[in-house]
This record gives structure tokens, C-alpha cells and sequence, in this order.
């Protein structure tokens, strides 16, 4: 049963949808929530009296501030929501004694590269990593490599700056187009003190899922396994659908399951929310990443959740998780989803889109939603990481809801226009 005198924080950087939605089931579950956030990164402000501004690069500073706060307004969980305060947020649970993953847990998750060791040293599958820096004789290293590979920066995420490389030339040309981005103002603001750093690694070839769960003391507990049915081969690698329940068979998903909890496990997570993406061949389960966050964003709406005669969102579930509540009933609902993440086709500005209605119209498509601003300058992966919006939908199986997903897109028509070039960064 959930206290009704919880208070939860949430630790953002962002102001969106699922902010909103974390508002909405606290207000229905009777929980206060208290936010913080770093605001020099927001445009907006919809901030409620009582946020906490943060600097997320200053984390000592931002503990402090945390614990403050919670002197006069105590806390009973705190939620990390985005992949920039995972480490902060366990960081104040360890200073204020909560439910928390270790800091040094945290900290391994969110870099790619101490990832990489504790799963290696655990006996998980890893693809071979060589790290290098920006400063690297690329040249050099190009020479000395089994191909293909893949490149890719050690603080990114959202695929942003991932590339596949089949020779030497390729990955030359890659490590230089990576460096370009690295050196970037928008990502050097970020100061996550991992701007130079990258890897290189086998490319491990196979189906791709993701999937979503939460940590309780250690313990994982899935929530849905998602296919990423569209080949993710490369030379980028953005995601587009993601469809669950899953086709793998039942041994697969027991062994992809197995695997996340041995790899939260190798990295010392412990508790709260995990978003984990692996890759399945021949060889068994490679873990790609363990986040300790929720799936991101509007695609998070994606999983609804069956209470009794109620629809639950998955940021219901995880302030009943967070305020130390039984989750163990929490059921997916509706036998089938999908959503899409409409990928960007080129680089350019959004004048308009076309279609919405007959879009929506699509037997099983629950909802589409454009997030792309107009007149806003859209770049593709590997450089930019976001999308033009969502499509959603909810059938009686998978194949049903996967249709849905592209059948409407493909009733879209964006227009985008060539963007003048004046540099953006
Ligand atoms: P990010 O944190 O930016 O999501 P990931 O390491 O998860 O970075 O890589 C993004 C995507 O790139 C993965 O989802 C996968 O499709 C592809 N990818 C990454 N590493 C490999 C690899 N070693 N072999 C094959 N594909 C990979
Ligand atoms: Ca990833």
C-alpha cells in the first residue's frame, strides 16, 4: 500500500511528455512530487514552486542541494528520467539513505566503456572494445582491426554518433565525422568529462530488443521485452519500431531475460528503473547497454499497464515501485503494441506535414504525434537524435500492431527543406 505522505523526486532534463505523465499518476496516487532539473537546458519552464535547480556537471553542489531540500521536504524515493541524472540521482539516494543504485553502479551503466569491463568480467558476452581518444593516430589503429566495426562515442546515447565501419577507410572517415560532432559547443556544454573518449567494437551481428523492467533489491522484474524488427546493419543505427510482445521464442526471451539480470548484476545496479538493449545470434545474448532509467520519453507510452478495470502508464508503475509499493500485479495490457519513431529522411527545416488525419484513421493506431517543431532545423543520426514524432498503436497481436505503425506513416508526407548553411555548431 502506498503512503499517501510519499514524495518522490524526479531528476530531469527535460520538460516533456512523460514529466507530464509522472504528474498525472502522482496526482492519482496521492503522491507529491518534487522535480529537479537543470534549467539552464531547458527553454521553457513549466517548473512548479519548490524545483530544484541543479547543475547536473556540478554534482557535489547538486547532492547538496538535494539533501537541503529534503531536510524541509522529506523524500521517500527519488526517479532518474533521462540518461544525464542517473549518476546524481544515486548518488543522493546513497546521501540520503534511500532506495537507490549504488553511485559507482550508476556511473559504470552510463559509461560504455566501464560497462564493457564489468560485463566482461562477469563472463557476459561483450563485443571486443578497443578505447581510443579524439587524439588518436586513428590511421594507425585503422590497420590493426578485424572489420566491420562500429565507432561510437562513450557519453552519447540515442544512437548519436554510432557508426559501422567495414575497412580502414570507412572508419578514418568515421573516427573524423565522430570528432567533428564531439567537438560540437551543444555537446562540450554538457561536460560530462567524457566528450573525447570513444570506442571501437566488433560489430556483432543479429536481431536487436530492448527491453524494460525494474531492479528491486537487485531482483529484475521485465515488463515487456520490445523486437526492433527493422535490421539495425548500419552504417547508422536509428531505431524505428518497436513491437512487443516479442517474436523470439520462449527460450530466447527466458535467456535475453537472464542476461539483463546477470548484467545489472555484473554492473551493481540494485534498484529503481532499467532500459536495456541487446543483440541475439547464433552465440547467444550480447548485452549492448543496461541504462537505469525508464525508456525514454513519449515511447514510453508505448507500455500501458492493466490494474483491475484501469489503465496504468509505466510512470504510474514506477512511482508505485519508487514509494515502495507491490508491482508484482502490474500486468501489460492489450495483448499487442508498437510504436514508431518516425525517423528524419535528411537533413533540412520542417515546413509542414501531410496526411495526420488519414493517418490516424489506421485501424489500431492509437495516437501520432508530431514533435518536430515547424521552421525547426532537423539533422539525421549519426549526428543528430531525434525524431519527427511518434505513432502509436495497440492490436490483438503483434503483426497487427507493427502494420498499423507503418501503414500510417506511410500516409505521411513531410515536407523539409534544404537548411542554409550556416554551421550549427
Ligand atoms: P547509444 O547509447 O547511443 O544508444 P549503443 O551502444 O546502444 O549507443 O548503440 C546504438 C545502436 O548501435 C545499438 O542499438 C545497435 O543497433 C548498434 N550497435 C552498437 N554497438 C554495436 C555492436 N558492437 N555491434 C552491432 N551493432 C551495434
Ligand atoms: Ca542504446
Amino acid at each position: 500500500m502506498i503512503n499517501f505522505s510519499s514524495r518522490i523526486l524526479i531528476l530531469s532534463t527535460t520538460t516533456g511528455y512523460q514529466l507530464r505523465s509522472f504528474g498525472e499518476a502522482a496526482q492519482a496516487l496521492g503522491i507529491d512530487l518534487v522535480f529537479a532539473t537543470d534549467r539552464c537546458h531547458t527553454l521553457d519552464d513549466p517548473w512548479r514552486d519548490g524545483a530544484i535547480a541543479v547543475r547536473f556537471h556540478e554534482e557535489e553542489a547538486a547532492v547538496d542541494a538535494i539533501v537541503a531540500a529534503a531536510s524541509e521536504r522529506p523524500l521517500q524515493g527519488i526517479l532518474a528520467v533521462g540518461d544525464r541524472p542517473v549518476v546524481l540521482a544515486a548518488r543522493a539516494a546513497a546521501a540520503l539513505g534511500l532506495p537507490g543504485n549504488p553511485p559507482e553502479a550508476a556511473a559504470a551503466s552510463a559509461n560504455k566503456r566501464l560497462s564493457r569491463e564489468r560485463l566482461a568480467r562477469a563472463g557476459l558476452r561483450v563485443p571486443e572494445v578497443v578505447p581510443l581518444t579524439t587524439a588518436a593516430n586513428i590511421e594507425e589503429v585503422a590497420g590493426r582491426l578485424r572489420y566491420p566495426v562500429v565507432l561510437k562515442p562513450v557519453a552519447l546515447s540515442g544512437s548519436r554518433g554510432v557508426i559501422r565501419a567495414d575497412d580502414p577507410r570507412e572508419l578514418v572517415a568515421a573516427f573524423r565525422r565522430v570528432s567533428a560532432l564531439l567537438a560540437r559547443p551543444d555537446i562540450r556544454a554538457l561536460r560530462s568529462g567524457l566528450e573525447s573518449q570513444l570506442l571501437i567494437e566488433s560489430f556483432i551481428p543479429g536481431d536487436e530488443y530492448a527491453i524494460e523492467g525494474v531492479l528491486t533489491g537487485g531482483r529484475f522484474t521485465p515488463f515487456a521485452i520490445f523486437d526492433k524488427p527493422d535490421p539495425l546493419d548500419g552504417p547508422f543505427f536509428e531505431e524505428r519500431i518497436y513491437v512487443t510482445p516479442s517474436r523470439a521464442s520462449a527460450a530466447a526471451q527466458q535467456a535475453i531475460l537472464d542476461t539483463v539480470q546477470r548484467a545489472a548484476a555484473a554492473l551493481g545496479l540494485t534498484h529503481g528503473p532499467v532500459h536495456a538493449e541487446c543483440r541475439v545470434n547464433g552465440d547467444g545474448v550480447y548485452i549492448l547497454e543496461v541504462a537505469a532509467r525508464p525508456i525514454g520519453g513519449l515511447c514510453s507510452r508505448v507500455l500501458q499497464f492493466q490494474d483491475g478495470e484501469a489503465r496504468r502508464s509505466l510512470e504510474h508503475v514506477l512511482l508505485v515501485h519508487a514509494c515502495g509499493g507491490d508491482i508484482s500485479r502490474a500486468s501489460r495490457e492489450s495483448p499487442a503494441s508498437a510504436v514508431m519513431m518516425i525517423p528524419i529522411p535528411a537533413r533540412g527545416v520542417f515546413r509542414r506535414v501531410a496526411g495526420e488525419d488519414d493517418a490516424r484513421g489506421v485501424p489500431f493506431v492509437e495516437d501520432l504525434r508530431i514533435t518536430a517543431k515547424r521552421d525547426q532545423l532537423l539533422e539525421p543520426l549519426p549526428e543528430a537524435g531525434s525524431y519527427l514524432g511518434f505513432i502509436f498503436a495497440r492490436a490483438p497481436d503483434r503483426g497487427q500492431a507493427e502494420a498499423a505503425v507503418r501503414e500510417a506513416h506511410a500516409r505521411l508526407a513531410f515536407t523539409i527543406t534544404p537548411a542554409i548553411d550556416v554551421g550549427i555548431g
